[in-house]
């Protein structure tokens, strides 16, 4: 009797969203839609993704994500289900009940409609293996990029060829027979070649033709998570390049498709493992975020990593308006001096070059290193080689008129700090003005 009740309870039981984080988009109750409540589309999303990824930043529905991947009926219920004006927990509510109350009778109603069951049935036996995708701490596109694979979902040519689309089923990149999702990723010599720069070429060694499912569990035993993020990401810098090469005629380089992986999975990682980390809000209170500078005015973020290895420095910059609007990036390699502070001089020297030539003036100079900063700004001297580098910022200060110069927190400046680990890993300078490069984009919403 008891457990009939508990499967009464369960049936009428409803989430109110509050801020959807802690409830599924499929398999939960939370359409205000008798007799299921449930979400009736194939799931099209990963599976265990919560109701918040369909929320934006604004707290609204995201419109055009609901359209995307779920049908019509769907989304017209979804797109009316109220939202409270800012986040708020979710609730639980008997669904039976205008006030969500839960009373005898209505209990008694879903019992009476269990007892002539209609009731769509849905599996939970995969959910548990999803959670191998859906543990991992990277953006939520690479997460849906990998589902998709596992899924088989992605365009191969061989998937294209099975639903006649294409002709054949070859290889675009290789030539070799079928172009499944594991050849695509692991199998074809293009993507072989791009492994062979990471530290997981042994792994392809280990994992034979099988579905992406299976190749993950098996990392998963091997690796670490953090690992296994950053191989994932890989696959889907791997087929990022592939689409370019299909779509667009353009090699990208291998160092780049492992350098956009690499950064991808570290910006993430610095943007919001902090604010995970024990527990919000007040952790994400103490770490202070960009701001942008006042109106009329840009700001210039730089940065330096050192790669003490090869005796290199990455350097990176990027500046932005008021409205925190992408203005210009760049990155480069450089020798490094033996200092830290004076690869971050250079940084700030360069980037004033860049920041003249695209004409951001008046600028705003932020960087996170403090005796660069004291040096700019002339509350220290300094008598050692890094004085060659301060000394031309401060004639360029001078030319410029209107730039003056502070310290912000790493945490405010991961930009920079992203762009110039990638430095690293290119071998050319790289200097992006008014359009930001689409691999870049994430960094700048
Ligand atoms: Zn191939």
């Amino acid at each position: 009797m008891l457990i009939w009740g508990r499967q009464v309870m369960h049936r009428g039981l409803r989430r109110r969203i509050g801020n959807g984080e802690n409830v599924q988009i499929h398999n939960t109750n939370w359409i205000p839609r008798p007799v299921t409540f449930k979400i009736l589309s194939q799931p099209t999303l990963l599976e265990g993704a919560s109701v918040s990824c369909l929320i934006n930043e604004e707290h609204k529905w995201n419109e055009n994500m609901i359209r995307q991947h779920f049908m019509p009926e769907d989304m017209e219920r979804i797109m009316q289900t109220p939202l409270p004006r800012c986040p708020e927990p979710d609730e639980l509510l008997w669904a039976y009940d205008k006030q969500g109350i839960y009373s005898v009778k209505s209990g008694y109603q879903i019992a009476f409609h269990l007892k002539f069951p209609n009731w769509p049935s849905t599996s939970n036996s995969r959910l548990t293996e999803w959670n191998v995708i859906w543990k991992l701490e990277i953006p939520a596109k690479i997460k849906i990029f990998m589902w998709r694979a596992a899924q088989n979902l992605l365009p191969t040519t061989e998937n294209l060829w099975k639903r006649k689309i294409v002709q054949d089923p070859w290889c675009p990149r290789c030539g070799s027979k079928g172009e499944n999702v594991f050849h695509a990723l692991f199998a074809c010599k293009a993507a072989q070649k791009m492994w062979k720069l990471t530290d997981f070429k042994e792994d392809l060694e280990h994992i034979a033709n099988q579905d992406m499912l299976s190749v993950l569990q098996g990392l998963m035993e091997r690796r670490t998570i953090r690992e296994v993020e950053l191989i994932v990401a890989t696959c889907w810098a791997i087929w990022h390049s592939r689409n370019l090469f299909v779509f667009e005629k353009k090699n990208e380089d291998g160092q780049i498709s492992v350098a956009k992986a690499e950064a991808t999975v570290e910006s993430y990682r610095r943007i919001k493992a902090p604010q995970q980390q024990d527990n919000p809000p007040q952790a994400a209170a103490t770490q202070p975020s960009w701001k942008p500078p006042p109106e009329g005015w840009f700001k210039m973020n730089v940065d330096a990593t050192i790669k003490t290895k090869d005796q290199m420095v990455g350097l990176g910059t990027a500046i932005r308006n008021h409205n925190g609007e992408f203005i210009a990036a760049a990155m480069k390699k450089s020798r490094y001096y033996g200092s830290i502070a004076a690869a971050e001089a250079e940084a700030a020297n360069w980037g004033l070059e860049i920041a003249e030539n695209a004409a951001c003036i008046p600028l705003i100079i932020e960087s996170d290193c403090q005796d660069v900063v004291n040096l700019i700004t002339k509350k220290k001297s300094s008598k050692v080689e890094i004085f060659w580098t301060i000394s031309e910022v401060h004639e360029r200060l001078k030319r410029l008129n209107q730039v003056t110069c502070q310290h912000t927190p790493r945490s405010c400046n991961s930009i920079a700090h992203t762009l110039a680990g990638l430095a690293l890993k290119v071998v050319e300078p790289t200097i992006w003005l008014e359009t930001c490069p689409t691999h870049l984009l994430y960094l700048f919403s």
